[in-house]
């Protein structure tokens, strides 16, 4: 049989030790005689699922103890809503936030935010990530969100460790739906992380909120109590029920990244997929991609056939060589193959023998 590789942008691939554990695992986890889907939040045995998960995955961010980590519901997009419902509220009416727009993301973040809040676009470009010294920000902004790797667009910001220098006076929110867990990170440059996890964490549905412990509190009243960042952080996020299966999965996963070389690792392989794929994409005008090079993501890389009369001859070529779910983001068209932390380097070789074999190379 045809392996299969699936490049999906998310939900996406999972490592296939972390499936089949859970397999063996689907109706009786560690001798409880309990599906994990059927334990109560609360009892041990969920409890003990929790812990480790939450343990690991600051262990693999080096998330300092000053921050909390929040398994949350809702996905990227609630986090949208939820970050200014939740720190707004000792901020004066008519607060300003301020934004990175670079892409398709951060677009949506800007729109829902206008709900709460005057937004400033602080910078802006679709293809690259500009610079931070042409940032036109607000003085007292609340803070200035960012969309650190824009899936869509295949944008990614590449300052010092995907970092932008850290200053005193701007509060950073990142939104890593689609790179986080792939690059080291300084999470003491941030007062936010949030990322849903149908990418490089588990299954969707659940959201990992990080957030520093002094912005816990500043929650607007309107702001739903099971969606108020302090309370879930006091019930470490069983104020309500948590998404239990997708936290346990999450957890499997982060295991997993522990065994094989923790984010380091990661980083290093995301280089190596990446170099390789860009590669084969630049040799010759065949194929385009059209971020600047510095700023091209390493996990979500769009292109597009010169030729796009060749659009359905090439995914149905792809499908037949097990490659899967290659086609663009339906706002901008074209080809997208996601290769996040699960995916081989084998699985991007085996798409550029694809692209050259297609390009008649
Ligand atoms: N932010 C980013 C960067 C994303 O890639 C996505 C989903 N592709 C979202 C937010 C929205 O996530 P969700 O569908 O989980 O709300």
């Amino acid at each position: 049989m045809t392996h299969i590789y699936n490049f999906s942008a998310g939900p996406a691939v999972l490592p296939k030790e972390v499936l089949t554990q859970a397999a063996a695992e689907m109706l009786d986890w560690h001798g409880s005689g309990m599906s994990v889907m059927e334990m109560s939040h609360r009892g041990p045995e969920f409890m003990s699922i929790y812990k480790a998960a939450e343990r690991d995955l600051r262990e693999l961010l080096a998330v300092p103890d000053n921050y909390k980590i929040l398994f949350m519901q809702g996905g990227g997009l609630s986090q949208n809503a939820l970050v200014p419902l939740n720190l707004l509220g000792h901020k004066p009416a008519g607060a300003t936030i301020d934004f990175i727009y670079t892409g398709s993301w951060s677009a949506k973040s800007i729109k829902e935010a206008g709900k709460y809040a005057n937004v400033n676009i602080a910078a802006s470009s679709t293809t690259s990530v500009p610079p931070q010294s042409e940032w036109r920000l607000t003085p007292g902004a609340a803070y200035l969100h960012m969309c650190t790797n824009e899936t869509i667009d295949g944008v990614e910001y590449d300052f010092d460790g995907g970092v932008p220098a850290a200053r005193q006076d701007v509060l950073f929110v990142a939104d890593m739906s689609s790179h986080i867990l792939s690059r080291v990170i300084d999470v003491s440059k941030y007062g936010v992380i949030f990322a849903g996890a149908q990418k490089n964490i588990g299954p969707a549905g659940v959201t990992i909120v990080i957030i520093r412990d002094d912005l816990l509190g500043q929650a607007l009243p309107a702001c739903p109590s099971a969606f108020d960042f302090k309370l879930v952080a006091d019930n470490e996020s069983m104020y309500n029920t948590p998404p239990t299966y997708g936290i346990y999965i999450a957890g499997l996963v982060f295991q997993w990244l522990k065994a094989q070389g923790g984010v380091a690792e990661m980083e290093r392989r995301a280089k190596a997929k990446a170099a390789l794929l860009y590669a084969a994409l630049d040799l010759d005008d065949f194929y385009q991609n059209r971020v600047a090079p510095a700023n091209r993501s390493r996990m979500n890389v769009p292109f597009y056939l010169k030729d796009e009369s060749r659009n359905e001859a090439f995914l149905a070529g792809a499908k037949a060589r097990g490659l899967l779910q290659l086609k663009g983001h339906k706002s901008v068209g074209g080809m997208r193959a996601s290769i996040y932390n699960a995916m081989p380097i084998e699985g991007v070789q085996a798409l550029v023998d694809y692209l050259n074999e297609f390009a008649g190379r």
